[in-house]
């Protein structure tokens, strides 16, 4: 059996981002200790589970809101459940706002060993309006603490697109990024979510936001320059150096099984997928009490897992063998996608050689079309 990948989910934050729809939420310090204990008991729960694990990533939320002790207790109760691959990559995300040196350390002692910081942008101006809570300064020490502290994998995170970014303040960006020189790079465009600051200024059109085109040629700009400075551009917004691709994210982009624990945590196994109760306090309650977690649970059909797996595989650049789709589902998807494949092939999207179908650099610009058209 194929290992799994385990994603913990922190929903803390020092304050809400203008962007962010993340299950999230600032102003819950009292919750963090009861948090702890609730996410370990959550993990013992599947003891009998007995999977190999080969990848651990803990996002949110903002792990680092916590201590590093915190972190590391919840590692080792993922160590203790599940034996884990010799070459297992253990992941946090980290936010400038909450990178100490110290901390940093005592997480590399425990077994983190890629860190990813979401630096967003190094435009002081522009971080301010997306309300992150750091400087650029802050991100590029915490970007030092990481390497003094031992870690050699680092992902930085920025976003393109952002209000009054302008195509030359996301150019200083990109040169920024290369300069430091991370051995994983992701860029996503911003995207306006239901609920969040920025969709109510754009409600009252006062967003200044990039237009599509000059989205789609920040787009291009990185793909041009990361790859110039020697990145492999993997998947449709992530680049790498070479062997430094995200082997966690690679597990989602392969539609492989995951297990999630903590609040709004997915799960994905034996062709169900689940999702944990959202709000902390209700989390940690359900949790004491023994009370299932799960708020929403699908078993998919085999026509269902098929084309996500088609959508997810064609967000990797190596594309997606369709032999492969048609020996897992035992359906072909040259015969139930066939005029589909056809157009996007005649469209320019995307391209078939031999068994494998993938996006074409037209195709890259306008995937989430492509996706949308591929959905059951
Ligand atoms: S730090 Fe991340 S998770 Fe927290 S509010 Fe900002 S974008 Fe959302």
């Amino acid at each position: 059996m194929k290992p799994i990948a385990i994603y913990i989910h922190i929903p803390f934050c020092i304050h809400k981002c203008s962007y962010c729809d993340f299950n999230s939420y600032a102003g819950l310090d009292h919750l963090t200790m009861d948090f702890c204990e609730a996410i370990k008991r959550e993990i013992r729960g599947v003891r009998e589970l007995e999977r190999e694990v080969a990848s651990v990533f803990f996002g949110g939320g903002t792990p680092t809101y916590l201590k590093a002790e915190q972190l590391n207790s919840i590692l080792n109760e993922v160590r203790d459940v599940f034996p884990v691959t010799k070459d297992v990559e253990i992941t946090s995300e980290s936010n400038p706002a909450n990178s100490d040196m110290e901390r940093f350390e005592v997480m590399r002692q425990g077994g983190f060993n890629r860190l990813s910081i979401g630096v967003q942008s190094f435009d002081d101006r522009i971080l301010r309006i997306a309300e992150r809570r750091h400087t650029s300064e802050e991100a590029m020490t915490a970007i030092a603490f990481a390497r003094i502290a031992g870690f050699e994998n680092l992902n930085l995170d920025l976003i393109f697109a952002l209000p009054e970014q302008s195509l030359d303040d996301w150019r200083a960006s990109l040169l920024r990024v290369i300069n430091i020189n991370p051995e994983h790079i992701s860029t996503y465009a911003l995207s306006i979510e239901e609920g969040t600051r920025f969709e109510r200024m754009h409600r009252n059109h006062a967003l200044h936001q990039a237009d599509e085109d000059t989205e789609l040629e920040m787009y291009e700009m990185a793909i041009e320059q990361l790859i110039k400075a020697g990145y492999e551009h993997y998947e449709v917004s992530n680049f790498c150096r070479a062997g430094k691709q995200a082997r966690h994210n690679l597990t989602y982009w392969l539609n492989d099984e995951y297990l999630g624990f903590g609040p709004g945590a997915v799960s994905y196994l034996d062709g169900r997928r689940w999702m944990n109760e959202k709000r902390p306090a209700s989390y940690i309650r359900k949790v004491k009490d023994g009370e299932p977690l799960a708020i929403q649970d699908e078993t998919l059909s085999p026509a269902k897992a098929l084309s996500e797996t088609l959508i997810l595989g064609l967000r990797l650049r190596g594309g997606v063998s369709l032999k492969s789709i048609h020996d897992r589902y035992s359906i072909d998807p040259l015969e139930r996608y066939s005029g589909l494949i056809g157009n996007l092939i005649s469209e320019g999207l995307a391209e078939l050689n031999g068994d494998t179908l993938r996006l074409t650099h037209k195709g890259l610009l306008f995937s989430n079309d492509v996706f949308i058209r591929i959905l059951p």
